[in-house]
């Protein structure tokens, strides 16, 4: 099943998980609408040709929902009810933390094998150096950031870009430093206003014509995107000021080559994890080595924003 927000890269772990039990010689089957269709038994057997043509496409075909059944005790029998009735002996869950959390109280309570795969494009999970879609999604960002640096520069113009990430950087961070933008604000680090005016009055001062200042969601500041514009425009009224929020198109596309390699590995190991007997494990990759942790330190653990990265950053905005 898919779970929790979409990502892409969902439908090429969905081909992987399906070939991978095709090659094992175990059947599959398609659980729609993550825990919400679990409960309700919309299922669809799935062979090595069913999962044609969709390595390369955004989304997932299993369709995603969050569910407020799977939060209650009754939820959960009924998912149990199904899983039985259906001969289904293990799960293999792509979705994020929330996910995953639904997940191991499942487990605890029917003892149901479950492995999961991070699939978001936040790559706020413990144990993986890359979640799926995160790849994808910081491409999607560059690229749009690209495309604003161009009309930026044209009328010497600030811009605001606000990208997605609620509690996590990663997006904001990379994409800046990928982007060339002269500020990052994150919701890790608070890196102060005075600190962002007086380095945009740098920037004018030494001669840049146009500026790119990329901000996540949760931005530590608490100040949301317009804020922050309107912020600098009384601070700084020598700045034509603009603001561009990416939002879900960050979330859609085809999956780059690096997310749909990720997916065919991760969920290769999903498979290979459960025909071994385990269980509460989330598949990763590490050093470029699949490896698994234990759901539980999944969930629990932060994935730390990369201060050499954070270092970089500052330098390039010299
Ligand atoms: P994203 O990172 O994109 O938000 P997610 O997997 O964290 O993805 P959530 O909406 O948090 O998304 O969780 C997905 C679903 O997992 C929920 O709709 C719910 O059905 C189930 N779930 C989450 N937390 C719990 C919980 N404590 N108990 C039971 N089920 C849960």
């Amino acid at each position: 099943m898919t779970s929790g927000g979409d990502s892409p890269g969902m439908n090429a772990a969905i081909r992987s998980v399906v070939r991978a039990c095709a090659y094992y010689r175990v059947s599959s089957v398609g659980i729609y609408r993550g825990y919400e269709g679990l409960i309700e038994g919309d299922f669809i057997e799935l062979t090595a040709r069913s999962v044609n043509n969709i390595i390369n496409k955004g989304g997932t075909i299993l369709k995603s929902a969050r569910s407020a059944g799977f939060r209650t005790e009754e939820g959960r029998a009924k998912a149990y009810e199904q899983l039985k009735e259906n001969e289904i002996e293990a799960m293999v869950v792509i979705g994020g933390d929330g996910s995953f959390t639904g997940a191991v109280i499942f487990n605890e309570e029917y003892d149901f094998p479950v492995i999961g795969i991070p699939g978001t494009i936040d790559n706020d999970i413990f144990g993986t150096s890359h979640t799926l879609g995160y790849d994808t999604a910081l491409n999607t960002a560059v690229e749009a950031i690209d495309k604003i640096r161009d009309t930026a520069s044209s009328h010497n113009r600030l811009f605001f870009v606000e990208v997605m990430g609620r509690d996590a950087g990663f997006i904001a961070l990379n994409a800046g430093v990928g982007a060339g933008a002269e500020e990052i604000l994150i919701p890790e680090e608070n890196l102060g206003l005075d600190r962002m005016l007086e380095s945009l009055k740098k920037s004018r001062r030494t001669g840049k014509s146009s500026s790119i200042v990329v901000v996540a969601e949760g931005d530590k500041s608490g100040k949301n995107v317009y804020e922050l514009a309107e912020y600098v425009e009384q601070n700084l009224p020598e700045y034509d000021v603009r603001v561009s929020v990416l939002g879900h198109m960050q979330r859609g596309g085809s999956p780059s080559c690096f997310d749909r390699v990720l997916a065919s590995r991760l969920g290769v190991k999903a498979v290979e994890l459960l025909l071994d007997g385990k269980t509460n494990l989330m598949v990763g990759l590490q050093n470029n080595e699949v490896i698994s942790t234990s759901i539980a330190e999944a969930i629990k653990g932060g994935h730390s924003i990369n201060q050499e990265l954070l270092r970089v950053s500052d330098i390039m905005t010299t």
